[in-house]
């Protein structure tokens, strides 16, 4: 029995001549060649060995799904949600295929047409779209926890919750952010960067992470910019356009681009990876809208990740650290951005010889955006994957660049009895250790 409800159909999906959705760019399917080199970058593919949860497997699931020869059915939208959207695949593919487009797209035609369990329903539709991209809501939702941690009661709640409150971090602590923080070192022109600079400060971030948000203010302050923080910023629309909920993204582009066109700054930076990869493909994400196009193509020219605008000056000395650090590859900096080296030489600058590679470092954590809430068997495996190569690795540090692996690390060390590994966001890292003077 099909699935499908056409009443929900978005509103600007093509159709062919025979009534079928084009909800996917044909010419960016066909680039595959079924070459299969991305098959062993893929986590889930490691993971089960089967084709339909590889890349190759996938992209053909979307296009029999276009094409009118598969049936929008339970099996089906399995394969696709099972996919972390890392775009592993799309960093090793030697044809160019733009995998994260063509998943977003399809994700979004899934959720369009495809009618859900009501438990997944509930969970994507209101506990986690209606909650996360909103800070106020956020924190609304973490009191009857905090609530329950105080009295004791946590440890009786059912498995799923159980495991989704081991996420939050007992000393978690947010921060409401100025607009403005002035430098005292005076301008970073020196440093080829301008000296304002504009700070997206995120969902999770200033309610999980108020320690890093000062820090990574700090850090740039350091260096001579000042720092501008719009109000009227909002979610990046991530969540979103991972979802299969591609308007609503679009929505938040809007809104982001009209906040930082008001501060006039020619760079924008974000200390989340998982955000900054979105907010560097709103000139995509928009490009059909003649209104905002152009201003998508140049909000998004101007995005940057921390660690590129952070400066390691040359020949500086090799760092003081007495830990082993080692460094975990979020996926979309290190797939989505294409940003390895720039963190590496970073964290070499603090921890010098001290610095060893993690051994899959850039294989997904299992995190993945709310990955670990909707899949959260396929998210646990891969979280053991990785505490297991951490452990392997000796390090007692792990640095990396996105809020949600910094939670799915942590929970996964938490449950290994491994509390001696600390799990550092890169600025705090920076700002912590001696011999730290980016
Ligand atoms: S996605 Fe790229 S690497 Fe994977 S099978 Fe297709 S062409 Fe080959
Ligand atoms: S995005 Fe990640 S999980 Fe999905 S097919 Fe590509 S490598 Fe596999």
């Amino acid at each position: 029995m099909s699935l499908v409800t056409e009443s929900s159909t978005p509103p600007n999906e093509a159709r062919n001549d025979a009534g079928v959705s084009l909800f996917l760019d044909e010419q960016k399917a066909l680039a595959c060649i079924h070459c299969g080199l991305c098959l062993g970058s893929c986590p889930t593919y490691l993971e089960t060995g089967n084709e339909n949860d590889s890349p190759r497997g996938r992209i053909y699931l979307m296009r029999a799904l276009q094409d009118g020869r598969l049936a929008l059915e339970a099996e089906a939208a399995r394969h696709l949600d099972l996919c972390l959207g890392c775009r592993a695949c799309e960093a090793v593919c030697p044809s160019g295929v733009q995998y994260g487009a063509l998943l977003e797209h399809t994700r979004d035609h899934v959720e369009h047409h495809y009618r859900r369990p009501w438990f997944q329903r509930f969970l994507r539709r209101v506990a986690i779209e209606r909650v996360f991209p909103f800070p106020t809501r956020m924190k609304l939702a973490l009191l009857p926890l905090r609530g329950l941690r105080w009295i004791g009661l946590d440890r009786w709640l059912p498995k799923f919750l159980k495991d989704a409150a081991a996420l939050v971090p007992r000393d978690a602590q947010g921060v409401d952010l100025e607009e403005m923080y002035a430098s005292e070192t005076g301008g970073g022109a020196s440093s080829g960067v301008p000296q304002s600079v504009g700070f997206v400060s995120g969902c999770v971030m200033p309610v999980l992470f108020g320690a890093t948000q000062q820090n990574s203010i700090g850090l740039l302050n350091r260096q001579g910019l000042e720092v501008k923080v719009p109000r009227d910023q909002g979610c990046c629309g991530a969540l979103y356009a991972h979802s299969g909920q591609l308007e609503l993204a679009r929505e938040c582009a809007r809104k982001n681009i009209a906040a930082f066109e008001a501060i006039s700054v020619s760079t924008i930076v974000i200390n989340a990876a998982g955000c900054g990869s979105t907010l560097k493909e709103y000139g995509s994400l928009l490009a059909e809208d003649p209104e905002w196009a152009d201003r998508a193509a140049a909000f998004a020219a101007k995005v940057k990740d921390l660690s590129e605008v952070l400066v390691v000056e040359p020949g500086s000395a090799s760092g003081t650290s007495k830990d082993r650090v080692t460094y975990h590859d979020a996926c979309h900096l290190a797939h989505a951005q294409r940003i390895v080296r720039e963190p590496r030489q970073l964290i070499r600058r603090v921890a010098g010889t001290g610095f060893v590679e993690l051994p899959e470092s850039d294989v997904c954590c299992g995190s993945a955006g709310t990955y670990n809430l909707t899949e959260p068997a396929m998210a646990e495996r891969l979280q053991s994957r990785k505490v297991e190569n951490i452990l392997k690795s000796g390090a007692t540090v792990v640095v990396t660049t996105n809020p949600g692996c910094l939670l799915q690390i942590r929970a996964g060390l938490e449950r290994a009895g491994a509390t001696h590994v600390r799990v550092m966001h890169l600025a705090d890292f920076l700002a912590e250790l001696p011999g730290s003077t980016v």
